[in-house]
Order: structure tokens, then C-alpha cells, then sequence
């Protein structure tokens, strides 16, 4: 049995292989949640011309006139025509070009418009004016390779006039399901029966993160039957993902087969409470972990350890989003061998307050958790009060 950040390190280490994805491009508009596969290099400035932040007047700055004659209305869109004066203005409006000879923009709510002049009515102390380039300018580079993204990110490619982008190719996880009691749901439930949730929480998880799912289903606790599964995934995929049949019950199959698939195992045990029948393995570049059947296990296992390693087959760097918060309660537990991961909920006071939670069976907790906290190995007790870091689920 290995500590959990010993598992954390191992699986850390042997994902971290130069990267030789391969990539594609796809339209802009399908790119969303899929990772950069080139760094975007802006070929303009942005913005692209001195233009007005403001609907309003555009001045020479220090001129003192009583009234400025305006000389011309510009529209965003539209090219000034003329050069200001000491005297003058131009009517403009929020993302036109500023106008020759102005130099200042005069927000049009501290001034009063009559036969044709301008005539101020209060004070704008803002220059209101964004400089050609103060965003970008051409060779920035302004997204980087292995950058996830999301809508800004999309606003962005848009903005330096794209509308395709190369994107690293989507992994392909297996994902099996072990065990004779095991259902799917919209059937009925024989005596002794249980429904499949795992392959249904994993397969949601895996695209949550971004890849793509090929299911084989479930499998009964018969070696040759998940020894030919499994050996498939392997050829097709780049991640198999095993719920199920990884503890040390007379029908418990998965550590051996895959073995005996030629997987080198990396750790069968955890210090971890849910999970600690979780296997890692690699097969040449899959990586393959075995998931502890109990839901909330599985659950854990794959947000603790295998959404990372999924994130780098993906092509970017995943870091779970730690909450600082502080014990609502105190919590308290008798055995400390193993680190615990505790279902919790976060607020927004920043309180945390443990989920009423009966073990790693009990999946209807999980819905009621926004995070978990870790009890470390060997910790009795977090006291109420005490400030706490919770991982966002
Ligand atoms: P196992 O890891 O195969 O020993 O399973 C541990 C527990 O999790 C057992 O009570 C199983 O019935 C349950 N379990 C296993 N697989 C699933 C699944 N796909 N969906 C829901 N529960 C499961
Ligand atoms: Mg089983």
C-alpha cells in the first residue's frame, strides 16, 4: 500500500512524456473544450487603429475653447475625413477612428450639443482614447500551445481574424465495466442485481475533461471475457479505464489479466479511503487504471489521479482548483491508516461542512458536494474553525 501522493507522483511521472500528439484543424466553432495544438501569433495590432473608448467629441487636448464647431459625425466603421483645429471637434462614437489632430475624446454626457458646436457642460478627465497596438501587437504571442478553450479563448483566435485552428487529436478512453450483478439501466433489476452507475459517472467525467468514450460494456466476472475486452481497448485506445473487480474477492480478476496482458502495474494499493484497490498500469503508450467498483470510489479515483493523466493525453497541464476554506465542524475519525476523502461542501462564506456521507457505496452523496477534502494519513481530527483546502469536483 502506497501513500496517495506516492500514487499522485508515480502516475505524475510516467504521463509526463514529451509530447508527440498529433494534431488537426477544425473550425473554429467546434474547438471548444479542445486544446491548442499551435501557439496563435497575432499578424495585426489590436486595436488595429487609435480608436475612441467613448461616444463623445474628439479634441485637441489642452485646447480651451468656450464652443467647438463640429466638423464632422464619425461612425464607427467609418474613415475621418477631417483634421481637427484648435476650436473644433468631431462627433464620434465608441470604436470609431479617432479623427487627424485630436488627441482626446470627450465623453458626450458632460456636454450639450447646440447649432452645430459642442459646449461643455461638466469635467471628463479621461482621455478616452485606446492607442493603436496597447492590446497586441503583430508576432505576440497571444495564446499558447496547450491552452484549453473555452469561450474567451474562442473570442480570441476569433479577434486575430481566425477561423480555424489547429487542436491536438481527441484521446479515445475504454471504459469496462466488471461484475456479474451488474445492470444496465432501463432494465429491470433481477434479485441480487445492481444497476451500472460507474460506466455511466466514468464515461461522463471522460467527457467532461474533453476526450471521447468507446464503451465495451458490461462484463461478467469471467477472466476470459475481460481478458478479451480489455486486450481490445488496449489496441484501440489510449486510456482504459476498469470499474470494478480490482479488490481481492474469489471473482476480483482485473490485477491478474492484466498481467497476464503483459501490463506493467505501477502500483495495486493505496493508502486512500475510497480507493484503495485502484491499479494503474501502462500497456507500450496506454495508460490503464483499474477502479475500485464502489461508485463514490471510482468517482474519487478518477478526479484524483486519472483526470491529469487524461488532461496530458489531451495536450495541457491540469491542476485541480484548491478552495481555502474553513471547518464548519469539527470532524472527527477513529481509524487513520489510510487518507480520506471526505465529500464536502464549500459555500460561499467559504465554509466547509462535510456531506452526510455512509461510505464509498453511497453515491446519492456525491450530488450534494461541490468539493472533498483530504484527511491525511494518520490526522484524528480537523477542528472546527481551522482552515482547510478543499478540491473542486
Ligand atoms: P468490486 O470492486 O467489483 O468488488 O465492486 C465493489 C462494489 O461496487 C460492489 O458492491 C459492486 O456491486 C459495486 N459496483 C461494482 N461495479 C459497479 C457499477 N458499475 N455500478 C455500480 N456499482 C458497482
Ligand atoms: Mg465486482
Amino acid at each position: 500500500m502506497i501513500p496517495i501522493e506516492e500514487a499522485e507522483r508515480i502516475v505524475d511521472e510516467i504521463t509526463r512524456q514529451p509530447n508527440t500528439l498529433s494534431t488537426e484543424k477544425i473550425p473554429l466553432m467546434d474547438s471548444l473544450g479542445r486544446v491548442l495544438g499551435q501557439d496563435i501569433v497575432s499578424t495585426i495590432s489590436m486595436p488595429p487603429f487609435d480608436k475612441s473608448a467613448m461616444d463623445g467629441y474628439a479634441v485637441i487636448s489642452g485646447d480651451d475653447a468656450n464652443r467647438f464647431e463640429i466638423v464632422e459625425i464619425i461612425a464607427a466603421g467609418s474613415v475621418p475625413q477631417k483634421t481637427i483645429a484648435k476650436g473644433q471637434c468631431a462627433k464620434i462614437m465608441t470604436g470609431a477612428m479617432l479623427p487627424p489632430g485630436a488627441d482626446r475624446v470627450i465623453k458626450q454626457e458632460v456636454t450639450e450639443e447646440k447649432d452645430g458646436f459642442m459646449v461643455l457642460t461638466g469635467e471628463d478627465k479621461n482621455i478616452n482614447i485606446c492607442y493603436l497596438g496597447e492590446d497586441i501587437k503583430p508576432g505576440d504571442v497571444v495564446l499558447k500551445t496547450g491552452s484549453l478553450i473555452r469561450p474567451p479563448e474562442i473570442g480570441v483566435i476569433a479577434s486575430m481574424g481566425l477561423n480555424s485552428v489547429r487542436v491536438y487529436e481527441k484521446p479515445r478512453v475504454g471504459i469496462i465495466t466488471t461484475g456479474s450483478e451488474i445492470v444496465s439501466p432501463g432494465q429491470a433489476l433481477a434479485k441480487g442485481q445492481i444497476y451500472n452507475s460507474n460506466a455511466y459517472s466514468i464515461a461522463a467525467q471522460v467527457i467532461r475533461t474533453g476526450a471521447d468514450i468507446m464503451v465495451a460494456g458490461i462484463v461478467q466476472d469471467d477472466k476470459e471475457h475481460i481478458r478479451g475486452k480489455i486486450a481490445d481497448l488496449l489496441k484501440h485506445t489510449q486510456m482504459v479505464l476498469i470499474s470494478g473487480g480490482v479488490s481481492v474477492g474469489d471473482f476480483d480478476f482485473v490485477p491478474g489479466i492484466l498481467k497476464d496482458l503483459g501490463v506493467c502495474l505501477h502500483f495495486e494499493e493505496i493508502a486512500a479511503q475510497p480507493g484503495r484497490p485502484t491499479v494503474f498500469g501502462t500497456w507500450n503508450d496506454v495508460l490503464i487504471f483499474g477502479l475500485p467498483g464502489n461508485p463514490v470510489s471510482t468517482f474519487i479515483m478518477f478526479e484524483v489521479l486519472a483526470r491529469k493523466a487524461l488532461c496530458r493525453l489531451m495536450g495541457y497541464e491540469f491542476a485541480p482548483l484548491f478552495l481555502k476554506g474553513v471547518m464548519k465542524k469539527k470532524f472527527h475519525r477513529k481509524r487513520v491508516e489510510r487518507a480520506f476523502f471526505v465529500p464536502v461542501k464549500y459555500d460561499n462564506e467559504g465554509f466547509v461542512e462535510p456531506v452526510e456521507y455512509h461510505g464509498s457505496a453511497h453515491l446519492a452523496a456525491l450530488p450534494q458536494a461541490n468539493a472533498l477534502l483530504t484527511v491525511p494519513m494518520g490526522v484524528h481530527e480537523i477542528a472546527e474553525g481551522s482552515v482547510v483546502y478543499v478540491r473542486q469536483i
